[in-house]
């Protein structure tokens, strides 16, 4: 017998990717194949020390580097425990006149706006995979991400600032979780476009993703209101060893630069070589590929590698079906992967 809320029986939670301790090359959740800097292990340690007492509330000592990094205020910007919780909260308060999203896109969106009970209109992607913000009218609240998830593929800022133009009444949220891997990020444009808000996270590009340190960027008001539901849920949801390792992290900005170069240019040979072999690929601006084979379906790939201790992402999603998700690791592991790919049967044409 279930006592949860009849509201929430049909909830149908969100499936992360496997987490395992085993030996296995890990390229299924995007995260960052390097170690992070030795100076956010050290802060980590020192802050341990600490924990007898709350975290700070204020989070200022990352809002204040996050803010010089991004040249902006220490007022537009939020702090959340991952960026997961800041879209929690932007799905639980700022979409009553209903939310739009892609039809391929990051899975919480939908498992949100199914748990807030939103107005939801899902809009496809085009044939190629590309977002039509065209096809977004009415008065619901927007999300996309930019780089889009699983596609890889983005808008220019400058296409997203235009339709924010035309909709001043509208809340269009960008969430750039990749957006390091990309040329182009929203936040320079937000003083000139205040319904923009844009959301990230130190998951991917700054290799905290077991820590939870998620943000969001925008207009004064926006983070007002934001800290308003947050203050109103849990104000230490960023706790003081996650804070710690995300002002360390904004210090060691050179490594994470470096890396960030590594994960782009192992990315782009990937690419090549899956090409090579005879598969398409979409112009990914983020640290995974997506990609498919003319004639070996995804989900035999998916499993074939997973026999040889190799995890990738695939999707059971029709209209993606074919498709596999890889997050770029390190040169060695992905040389790994193409040689695996290679001795799958009916792959190498
Ligand atoms: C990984 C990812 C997130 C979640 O990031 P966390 O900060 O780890 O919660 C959000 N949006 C997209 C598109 C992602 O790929």
């Amino acid at each position: 017998m279930s006592f949860l809320d009849s509201q929430f029986q049909h909830l149908v939670p969100y499936v992360p990717g496997e987490q395992t301790r085993t030996k296995v090359i890990k390229l299924n959740t995007n995260e960052n194949p390097y170690d992070p800097p030795q100076n956010v292990i050290e802060a980590a340690k020192e802050a341990a020390k600490t924990l007898s007492r709350y975290s700070d509330p204020t989070c200022l000592q990352v809002i204040q580097p996050l803010a010089k990094h991004f040249n902006v205020a220490p007022e537009n910007i939020f702090l959340g425990n991952g960026s997961d919780e800041v879209l929690f909260f932007l799905f639980q308060g700022f979409m009553e006149k209903g939310v739009q999203f892609p039809d391929i896109t990051y899975g919480f969106y939908e498992v949100y706006s199914d748990l807030f009970h939103l107005k939801t209109e899902i809009i496809s992607l085009k044939e190629d995979l590309s977002i039509d913000l065209a096809e977004y009218t009415g008065e619901a609240t927007v999300i996309i991400a930019n780089p889009n998830a699983p596609t890889g593929l983005m808008i220019a800022p400058e296409v997203i600032c235009t339709f924010a133009k035309n909709n001043p009444q509208r809340l269009i949220i960008v969430d750039e979780a990749y957006s390091d891997f990309s040329e182009a990020s929203l936040v320079p444009y937000l003083e000139a476009h205040p319904n923009i808000l844009v959301v990230g996270t130190f998951s991917k590009s700054r290799h905290l993703a077991g820590a939870r340190l998620g943000y969001a960027v925008g207009s004064k008001q926006l983070i007002e209101d934001l800290n308003k539901l947050k203050f109103s849920h849990n104000p230490y949801s960023v706790n003081a060893m996650t804070l710690a390792c995300g002002e360390a992290s904004l210090q060691a900005q050179d490594y994470v630069d470096e890396c960030t170069q590594k994960i782009i240019a192992t990315r782009n040979w990937t690419q090549q070589e899956l090409q090579k072999l005879g598969f398409e690929t979409t112009n990914s601006q983020t640290n995974f590929v997506f990609c498919q084979h003319p004639t070996v379906a995804g989900e035999t790939i998916f499993k074939q590698l997973k026999e040889k201790n190799i995890l990738v992402r695939w999707f059971n999603n029709p209209r993606i079906a074919n498709y596999l998700r890889i997050s770029i690791g390190t040169p060695e592991e992905m040389a790994t992967l193409i040689q695996a790919i290679k001795e799958i049967e009916g792959v190498d044409i």
